[in-house]
């Protein structure tokens, strides 16, 4: 199968959006589309989405950008600014005010740069002890976009080798300089939008430096739901899992850390043919998503999801909260709702699936579980929990919040005892 991308320049060619969207739709793809990212292709489109039940498809919803994703003002403002012809500059600035509104840099996703002498590392983020994330420059992209992500600012391809000659070394060097770091995290965008040879750039110099506290390279991506194909039938298919073997051979793990939002990226032949053939070659595959309004708000869809990961013989991972950005007022489910449809999911299936954990917020200082709602002397709290911190002490150590039925996000919480902070803060 050979790959199509459809953005906003010729979405209006699929025979699809002509006969089963309504103007009104055609057209708030447009508008939205101009804020948030649009990316779609020809595997998403015919095998994942369901165009004769749009108003549930939940891949549709992951795709295509929806009206009610942009606040009522902000749709206003672009759709006005189409109709107006203004000038690119013009747009932009009009788009940029409203990008800028969302949110785009949440969860301090800017800080942690790690520096190695004088050199930030802009390519790396270094938050947590062990593991150390590597967004390559040439993967900011991906093999189609989700409507809730808001990684668009770094989506912008540059295609150089000596780029990733140059990165890597600093990455070495600073791997040398760190010898707690035991997992260096592929990111990006995808790093598998890159062909093989390119990865090889990046992935070589980590396996022939002399790193002895080096155990694992990941590769966190969603191509095995969006494009499976990467592992089956691209014309460099085979050198990619040649590479994925040559990683495990020198003693490496080699970890996917696949993205799957919903059961449906779960059923395709093509899909199970591209695990087998990433398994084959000593690659574990975890899986984690976010939990979504719209997309896969229900205990059942995550039990279906955990157990199909299962018989594939995936493990599930993270069960995540939406990040606080871009299309989240869409998207969100409360606190007490994601724990209390992970906790009925996590109810009903093998202890093999119960490996995942959630729902957890990947905020500012740590990644926050979500222990569940407790009741003491007629009162209710939030029970949490760091599964990971900025400071390690923090990890492992229950801790409260108040009730509050409508939180989203961990800012929306406050410690009890009337305490003006939390002790992390
Ligand atoms: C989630 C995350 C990691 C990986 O954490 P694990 O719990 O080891 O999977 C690393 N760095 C950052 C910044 C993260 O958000
Ligand atoms: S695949 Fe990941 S990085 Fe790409 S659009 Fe989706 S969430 Fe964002």
């Amino acid at each position: 199968m050979r790959y199509q991308a459809y953005t906003l320049k010729n979405y209006l060619t699929l025979s699809q959006v002509q006969s089963s969207l309504s103007p009104a739709e055609i057209e708030a793809i447009r508008v939205v589309g101009n804020v948030l990212p649009f990316k779609a292709n020809n595997y998403v489109v015919n095998e994942l989405i369901d165009w004769g039940n749009l108003s549930n498809d939940p891949i549709y919803h992951l795709t295509f950008p929806q009206k009610e994703m942009l606040s009522h003002k902000h749709f206003q403002e672009i759709e006005k600014a189409l109709k107006n012809n203004l000038s690119a500059p013009e747009l932009k600035s009009i788009v940029d005010n409203i990008r800028y509104d969302l949110n785009p840099n949440s969860s301090g996703q800017m800080e942690n740069i790690p520096v190695l002498g004088e050199v930030k590392l802009s390519g790396m983020q270094h938050q947590y002890n062990e593991t150390i994330l590597f967004f390559p420059r040439s993967s900011q992209t991906c093999h189609a976009y989700c409507t809730f992500c808001f990684r668009w600012p770094q989506f912008v391809g540059i295609d150089d080798l000596k780029f990733a000659a140059q990165e890597t070394s600093l990455l070495v060097e600073y791997l040398q300089q760190h010898p707690e770091v035991t997992d260096v995290l592929f990111t990006g965008g995808d790093p598998l939008v890159m062909s093989a040879k390119k990865l090889q750039e990046y992935i070589d110099p980590l396996l022939n430096a002399d790193l002895p506290n080096l155990q694992t390279i990941r590769i966190g991506t969603k191509a095995l739901s969006y494009w499976p194909y990467r592992f089956v039938s691209d014309k460099d298919s085979d050198d990619l899992l040649r590479l994925f073997e040559k990683v495990v051979n020198s003693g490496v793990q080699l970890a996917f850390m696949a993205h799957f939002n919903h059961s449906n990226e779960l059923k395709t032949k093509v899909l199970e043919t591209a695990i087998k053939r990433i398994r084959n070659t000593g690659a574990v595959i975890r899986t984690q998503s976010p939990i979504m309004n719209h997309i896969n708000n229900s205990a059942d869809e995550w039990a279906e999801m955990w157990k199909r990961q299962v018989n594939l013989g995936c493990i599930p991972y993270y069960m995540f909260v939406a990040r606080d950005t871009g299309a989240q007022k869409y998207f969100a489910v409360t606190l007490e709702d994601a724990w209390k449809v992970y906790r009925e999911a996590y109810s009903k299936v093998s202890g093999l699936a119960r490996t995942v954990r959630g729902p957890i917020m990947s905020a500012n200082p740590g990644k926050v579980q979500v222990l569940g709602v407790n009741e003491i002397n007629n009162e209710k709290i939030f029970n949490l929990m760091f599964t990971q911190g900025r400071n390690p002490n923090w990890v492992g150590q229950p801790f409260f919040a108040k009730y509050n039925p409508d939180a989203i996000w961990l800012n929306d919480l406050k410690p009890i005892d009337g305490k003006s902070k939390f002790f992390f803060e």
